[in-house]
């Protein structure tokens, strides 16, 4: 019985093999069956800090809290101690955390902030509930499993048109019922998207962020803004509803940065065009498809799991009905180039959004962790990481906001022409952040960062599938470059120094 109170006199009692009690958190667990399949072996569990005795700090040093909640592990308990009471909560689901950092300052008590308004609080509170509600839980099943994400969850996001707004403010969101009407329409704006954006970053599922969002995030817009009206109607249709995926795939194995070298062409036939090269695209995920016997696509294997991955696709003479092609003749470029702005600044919110989780990842673990009998948060090495990482973070979240804010007050052709550079290098700066970030976590969590499961979980993946945001959407290089180029395109005739 979990109500029972235990005097510690009497729970020191059992402290050998086949009577082994122990306490977490003023929680008593018996173990006598137990302890001999105790994963960690026996002998760790008779030490004379946990046998019979309160092994708080021991157990939080090697387990994660979501051990204890665990059904398994659960019904172990038999009581509590007397006079003692629960002191360590796990967050519940939809809240803030209370570690500093742990949130952007317009989410922290005390903070203020001249860009979010109520709606966008609003929404975040909701939002934030079903990405742990629904997201979350299907995202780590699918990283483990390989699958792609459940149908469910496409469901899901189609009754709260999340894969809508996922897709930013615009007229394709006109007449929408967004978030079981809990915004409107017309108040949605990119604050919201930076908010789904930095919200689905945290559950730290790489790969699932790509499978679940990422194919439409960049596949949808093009169709959206160049599409013949039938088609696109169709397409936004079929894609809002959660019952078709779409991805898009420019680069191939002969040009990535350099987009305008593609060598995949098509050439004029009556009705349409007829297509041949090969391209890649990141929202595969089985091993081969033959989509139609001149359309090939085979998954590439990539650091994240299978629940996305890039894929190589062949076309060997595909005909293209003309009312399926995008922009105006030979426009191509102009469509292929029209979202990459929004692309980026999607990566850049994303990023900020995954690192700040990593933050507070290592802010709990140096705290809880004991190395030469004191917590890691006493070493001065340590706690000059974890301001390198607070710095990092904080500094990349302004500057999105200060972007997102232009966004906002800007027309699709004005981001263009004043945001690319911007964009380009918040972007650049994100993802070399990030992998400085996940460098000094795994550091900070040792051995336990670089091992798949665990207490350093989410520091492993992090720190394998980080380098992803930093080529796709534009290597960081590319995207200097680009922005000094931009830069170098207004400096003044005149000046000098
Ligand atoms: C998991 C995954 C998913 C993907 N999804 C998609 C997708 O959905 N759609 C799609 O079209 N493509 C996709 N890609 C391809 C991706 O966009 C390219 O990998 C990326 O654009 C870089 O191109 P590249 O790999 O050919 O590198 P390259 O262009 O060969 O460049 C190699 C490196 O050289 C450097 N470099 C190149 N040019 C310059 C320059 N001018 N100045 C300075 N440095 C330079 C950069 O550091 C760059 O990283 C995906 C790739 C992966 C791995």
């Amino acid at each position: 019985m979990a109500s029972k109170q235990f005097t510690k006199e009497e729970i020191a009692k059992h402290n050998r093999q086949n009577d082994l009690w122990i306490i977490v958190d003023s929680k008593v667990f018996d173990l006598s069956k137990f302890g001999a399949m105790h994963p960690g072996g026996l002998s760790v569990l008779l030490d004379e800090e946990v046998a019979g005795q309160d092994a708080t700090n021991v157990f939080f040093g090697l387990h994660r809290y979501e051990v204890l909640l665990k059904p398994q592990y659960a019904r172990l308990q038999i009581g509590v101690v007397a006079g003692e009471e629960q002191q360590i909560f796990p967050r519940s689901v939809g809240t803030l955390s209370k570690v500093p950092y742990a949130e952007p300052t317009w989410l922290t008590e005390g903070y203020y902030s001249p860009y979010y308004k109520d709606y966008h609080r609003r929404f975040q509170v909701a939002f934030r509930k079903f990405v742990e509600e629904v997201l979350i839980p299907d995202a780590h099943a699918r990283e483990e499993d390989g699958k792609r994400p459940s149908q469910y969850v496409f469901d899901e996001m189609a009754k709260l048109n999340i894969i809508a707004m996922r897709l930013g403010p615009g007229k394709h969101l006109d007449g929408l019922e967004l978030m079981g009407g809990l915004v409107k329409p017309e108040e949605f704006d990119y604050f919201h998207e930076l908010i789904m954006g930095q919200e689905v970053a945290r559950m730290n599922a790489r790969g699932y962020y790509d499978g679940s969002g990422g194919g439409t995030y960049i596949g949808l817009p093009p169709i959206m803004n160049f599409g013949k009206p039938a088609v696109r109607e169709k397409i936004m249709r079929e894609v809002f509803s959660g019952k078709k995926l779409i991805c898009l795939a420019i680069s191939e194995a002969f040009a990535g940065s350099d987009v305008a070298g593609i060598k995949c062409h098509a050439k004029r036939v009556d009705d349409g065009w007829v297509v041949t090269g090969t391209t890649r695209n990141g929202s595969l995920t089985r091993p081969l498809r033959i989509i139609s016997p001149s359309l090939v696509a085979m998954t590439k294997v990539t650091s994240y799991s299978t629940t996305a991955g890039t894929g190589y696709v062949t076309f060997e003479n595909v005909h293209v009905p003309y009312e399926n092609t995008l922009g105006t003749d030979n426009g191509g470029l102009q469509v292929i180039l029209s979202n990459f702005n929004h692309e980026r600044w999607g990566m850049a919110c994303g990023s900020i959004g995954a690192q700040r989780f990593i933050v507070e990842e290592c802010l709990k673990w140096a705290t809880q962790r004991q190395v030469f009998g004191k917590p890691l948060t006493s070493q001065a090495v340590i706690r000059s990481k974890l301001a390198a990482m607070i710095a990092r973070v904080e500094s990349a979240q302004n500057w999105i906001e200060n972007v997102t804010y232009q966004m906002n007050h800007m027309n699709y052709k004005e981001q263009a022409t004043h945001l690319a550079g911007q964009i380009a290098f918040v972007k650049k700066y994100c993802t070399e952040n990030a992998q400085e970030t996940a460098k000094d976590a795994v550091q900070i969590f040792g051995g336990r960062g670089i091992t798949k499961t665990g207490m350093g979980r989410y520091i492993e993946h992090y720190h394998r599938t980080v380098p992803f945001d930093a080529i796709l959407g534009g290597a960081e290089d590319v995207l200097g470059d680009l922005g000094v180029r931009q830069a170098l395109r207004k400096m003044p005739k005149n000046a000098r120094l």
